[in-house]
């Protein structure tokens, strides 16, 4: 119970990765902020197994994430934020659209950069706090079809260091935690030849699950990880070795 009493918001919490960290934080004693945008049902049936709050938020914009913060600070002192909510929108560069470029950016990047934004000046009073942005081993390597993607996750790496650098001396770190591929709605739109291929590529030679990410995000998050900050852990079945 390393992170017992301590309010914790995770955005995109009502699917996938996201409701795996919010169990697992919830596991660790956190009062969970679950975050979603149109998932309703899925994130109050969670909210309502862990002491949590569902909140809905667009965290693409400002007033959703200030919207976000102010729900969690009605539940007391924020003490961590998982940057976790994003969205795939794949196809060759030569192919995309201005605006299947920007929407995620606007989402996976921006989100990311508004969130921190609004959560970091009460972290810093508090001389307490951690924030777990989830990134992709896309971020570290490229991967055809998914330059906007990729993009937007080298930016999330980026503002992970360059944040974590700004809030250190106050006792605040900033980590990202990078996924190869994990099972969850995101990754069931693949074909059986990508699935395939995907795998043959992961030298475990299974995709993850989201209970192998979650652990590496309550670590990051938690006192075992007090002299950690600026780091990507990337958790991809040796992927990208
Ligand atoms: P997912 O199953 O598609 O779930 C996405 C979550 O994000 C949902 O809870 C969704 O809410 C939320 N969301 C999307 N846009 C939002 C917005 N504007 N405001 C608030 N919430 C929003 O995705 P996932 O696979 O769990 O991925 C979670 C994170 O891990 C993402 O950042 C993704 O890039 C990253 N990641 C995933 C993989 C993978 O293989 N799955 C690998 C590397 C990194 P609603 O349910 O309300 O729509």
């Amino acid at each position: 119970m390393e992170l017992a009493g301590k309010v914790v918001i995770v955005t995109g919490a009502s699917r996938g990765i996201g409701s795996g960290i919010a169990l697992s934080l919830a596991e660790a004693g956190a009062r969970v902020v679950v975050n979603y945008r149109s998932s309703a049902e899925a994130a109050e049936s969670l909210a309502s197994s862990i002491d949590g709050r569902a909140v809905q938020a667009d965290v693409s914009t400002t007033e959703g994430c200030e919207k976000l913060v102010q729900a969690a600070l009605d539940m007391g002192p924020i003490y961590g934020l998982v940057n976790n909510a994003g969205i795939t929108q794949d196809t060759l560069l030569m192919r995309m659209s201005d605006d299947q470029w920007d929407s995620v950016l606007r989402i996976n990047a921006g989100s990311c950069f508004r969130m921190c934004r609004a959560v970091i000046p009460t972290l810093i009073r508090a001389r307490e706090g951690a924030i777990v942005n989830i990134a992709s081993i896309s971020a570290l390597r490229g991967n055809a079809g998914q330059a906007n993607y990729a993009a937007s996750k080298a930016a999330v790496v980026a503002t992970t260091q360059s944040l974590s650098r700004e809030v250190a001396r106050r006792n605040v770190r900033v980590n990202a935690v990078a996924p190869g591929f994990i099972s969850t709605d995101m990754t069931d739109a693949l074909t059986d030849a990508q699935r395939k291929s995907a795998t043959d590529a992961i030298p475990m030679r299974r995709i993850g699950l989201v209970s192998e990410v979650a652990p590496a995000v309550r670590f990051l998050m938690g006192p075992s990880a007090s002299y950690i900050t600026g780091q990507v852990l990337v958790v991809d079945g040796g992927l990208s070795v």
